[in-house]
């Protein structure tokens, strides 16, 4: 995808900044709130990266969104709803602008992520998604995404299995579980530096659960790349109000990610 920044160029206003890590912003998923209350540290984590990071064998606290979103946006309807999106040009194949994004942002920021990852990625992995209500309908978008994007597509090999049914339903009840995804041929991630690729970031539980199979099956660091994390401005919470507003309130650009922003560690 050569052409990637032209093409994402005119869906630019359906992204939305993503604070870098600092107090009221957790660490792990970027929005709010964090529980520096509670922890003491300098930088908490959410209630919700919380639940979906204990009773694991690992987790990764390295997770970089592209963008924030909200329900009713048309990046939840790209992501969510599967809606092909109409641009200036006419109507698009969704899987195309997905990979416009991830390759732009991926090679605008290859050492952000490779910072975290501690060197180069060894392994791309994408997580294979099952609807608990449909069994055997089961929609990799992001495996066919990762396919149009040269760079992820060399080092991507197929690491994780489909959840069963059962497993699919903790899921999608927004729990992680350290079996919920199975690695085949275990061991051969031996020292393995993932980069993990998905589409959307909820709760964290298949990031999270997938993260723990990786690390379990010999993977020294796992960072998770995602198109969106969802955000609800209207929750009880102090902070996700306030995330969401500054979010709208700083236009959008490729050039600087949640790690490399310059507002990192700002008060
Ligand atoms: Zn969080
Ligand atoms: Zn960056």
């Amino acid at each position: 995808m050569a052409d990637a920044e032209a093409f994402i160029r005119e869906f630019l206003p359906w992204f939305r900044p993503v604070p870098p890590t600092r107090p009221g912003v957790c660490r792990i998923c970027h929005s709010g709130p964090n529980n520096v209350g509670d922890t003491g540290g300098p930088w908490g984590i959410c209630v919700s990266c919380k639940c979906t990071t204990k009773n694991l064998y690992g987790h990764t606290q390295q997770v970089v969104p592209i963008s924030l979103m909200t329900k009713n946006s048309q990046l939840y309807d790209l992501l969510v709803r599967r809606t092909d999106p109409r641009g200036a040009g006419g109507r698009r194949n969704r899987a195309d602008v997905l990979a416009a994004a991830l390759s732009h942002f991926y090679h605008r920021h290859i050492q952000c992520l490779e910072g975290l990852a501690g060197g180069p990625f060894t392994l791309v992995a994408t997580i294979p998604s099952n609807n608990p209500e449909a069994p055997g309908k089961a929609f990799h978008i992001m495996w066919q995404v990762v396919g149009k994007v040269a760079a992820l597509k060399r080092l991507w090999q197929p690491l994780l299995l489909e959840p069963d049914t059962t497993f699919a339903r903790v899921l999608a009840a927004r729990h992680s579980h350290r079996d919920a995804f199975q690695v085949p041929r275990a061991g051969r991630l031996d020292r393995a530096r993932v980069l993990l690729v998905d589409d959307l970031f909820v709760s964290g539980a298949h990031v999270q659960s997938a993260a723990s199979a990786l690390i379990e099956n010999g993977a020294a660091a796992v960072v998770a790349l995602v198109i969106a994390r969802l955000i609800n401005p209207a929750s009880k919470d102090p902070y996700s109000a306030g995330i969401w507003k500054e979010s709208c309130e700083r236009p959008f650009t490729f050039d600087r990610c949640c790690v490399c922003d310059p507002a990192r560690g700002g008060a």
